[in-house]
C-alpha cells in the first residue's frame, strides 16, 4: 500500500469508527476470509465493525471464526440496511465495482460513509476515498495482511485473524499453486502460521468436507467434460436437472472447472452451470498463461475477474450457450494455439 493511501487511512481510523465491511455477491473463501480478518483486526484497534455479504456463502466456510456474525443482506435485509445507514466508514473487499454487490448496490450508493477499497481485480471503479488496488496480489486476504503491516500493527495479529487471512490466501491461490503466488505470499503465510493459523486444520476444514452428493455430481461433471483440441479448450456442463438430482448446495461445484484445465495441453477451460431460478447459465472461466479470460468474460458474458480466473453469465439456454461459445472461439484461435 503506498504512503499516500496509508496516510488517508490512518487519518480515517484515528478515532473510533462505525465500520461496515462488504464482500461480493456469491462470496468465496477470499471474500469471507479477508472481510472477517479485517473486521477482527479493526476491532482490536477499537472500532465497531460489521461484515455484510450480499447473499449466503458456502457451508465449507461456515467454521471460520466470526462467520456466524456475518449479516446476509438478502436474508436479513432490514438489519443490513440499518447497519449500512449507520456506518461512518465502509470497506469494500475483493471486488471493485459496486454492481458486484447485487441487491446491496443501491444502499451502498446512497450511503454517506467514506469508502475504502481493498482489491486485486482489474479496472477498479472510482468510488473510494482510499483505493488499495493491486492486480499482482494473490488475494485480497494477502492485501489485508499488507494493510495491517502498513499501519505497523502486525504485532497484534491473533489466531483468529491469522486463520481468516490464511483461508483467504489458500483458497484464492488454489493452495499456493497459481502463478499469483509469490515468495512474499509464502512469507506472509509463514508469519500467519507463526501467529496462530493451524494450516493443516484449515486445509481439512475446507477440502475434506465432501458430501457423497458432491462427489457424485463431480462424476457427472467429468462425464460431461468436452475437449476442443483445435482450440486447446475444454468445457464442462451441468444442467439444473443434474444439480437437482444431486441435491446441489452452494459451493458444491467449486473447483470443478480446474479438472478441465488440468487436461494436458488445455489452456482455456469453462464450466457452464444452469440456474433456472435466475434464468441464466453461470460460467466460471479459467486459463493458463497469457490468455485473458477477464477480457473474454467482459466482452461476451457480462462478467470479468482476473487474467486467469473470471466469471460471467449467459441468458440463452444451456445448449444455445454452448453453441454460441463454440462459435466465438475462432476469433481467439491464434491466442489459444500460440506456442507460449
Ligand atoms: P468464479 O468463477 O469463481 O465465480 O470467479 C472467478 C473470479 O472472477 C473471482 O475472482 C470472481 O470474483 C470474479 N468474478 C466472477 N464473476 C464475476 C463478474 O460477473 N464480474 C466480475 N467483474 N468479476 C467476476
Ligand atoms: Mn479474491
Amino acid at each position: 500500500m503506498n504512503s499516500e493511501t496509508t496516510q488517508i487511512i490512518k487519518k480515517l481510523l484515528a478515532s473510533p469508527q462505525k465500520i461496515v465491511i462488504v464482500g461480493h455477491k456469491n462470496p468465496d473463501g477470499d471474500a469471507i476470509g479477508s472481510c472477517l480478518g479485517l473486521s477482527f483486526f479493526l476491532r482490536r484497534l477499537g472500532h465497531k465493525t460489521n461484515v455484510i455479504m450480499p447473499n449466503d456463502f458456502p457451508d465449507f466456510l461456515k467454521w471460520l471464526p466470526g462467520c456466524e456474525e456475518i449479516i446476509i443482506h438478502d436474508k436479513d435485509t432490514d438489519k443490513s440496511i440499518a447497519t449500512i445507514n449507520n456506518a461512518s466508514v465502509i470497506f469494500t473487499l475483493d471486488f471493485n465495482a459496486l454492481n458486484r454487490t447485487g441487491n446491496m448496490q443501491q444502499f451502498l450508493e446512497d450511503s454517506d460513509a467514506r469508502f475504502v477499497m481493498i482489491d486485486h481485480h482489474q479496472a477498479p471503479e472510482d468510488y473510494a476515498v482510499a483505493t488499495y488496488s493491486d492486480t499482482s496480489m494473490s488475494s485480497t486476504a494477502e492485501m489485508v495482511y499488507h494493510f495491517i503491516d502498513a499501519l505497523d500493527e502486525l504485532s497484534i495479529l491473533c489466531m483468529e485473524v491469522s486463520t481468516q487471512l490464511y483461508t483467504g490466501i489458500m483458497t484464492d491461490t488454489g493452495s499456493f499453486r497459481f502463478p499469483s503466488t509469490t515468495a512474499t505470499t509464502h512469507r506472509v503465510i509463514a508469519h500467519l502460521i507463526e501467529m496462530g493459523a493451524n494450516n493443516s486444520e484449515v486445509h481439512e476444514n475446507i477440502y475434506d468436507v465432501n458430501s457423497l452428493d458432491r462427489m457424485k455430481l463431480l462424476g457427472v461433471a467429468l462425464k460431461n467434460l468436452n475437449i476442443l483440441p483445435e482450440y486447446n479448450t475444454a468445457y464442462i456442463t451441468l444442467s439444473q436437472k443434474e444439480l437437482d438430482h444431486h441435491n446441489f448446495k452452494k459451493g458444491d461445484t467449486e473447483g470443478f472447472v480446474n479438472y478441465a484445465l488440468s487436461l494436458k495441453g488445455v489452456k482455456f477451460a469453462v464450466i457452464f452451470i444452469e440456474n433456472k431460478q435466475d434464468n441464466i447459465i453461470k460460467m466460471s472461466l479459467r486459463s493458463k498463461g497469457e490468455f485473458s479470460v477477464n477480457t473474454l468474460a467482459r466482452k461476451h458474458y457480462n462478467g470479468g475477474g482476473h487474467t486467469n480466473a473470471a466469471g460471467g453469465r449467459s441468458t440463452l439456454t444451456l445448449s444455445k450457450t454452448i453453441s454460441e461459445f463454440i462459435s466465438i472461439l475462432p476469433q481467439y484461435k491464434n491466442e489459444l494455439t500460440d506456442a507460449s
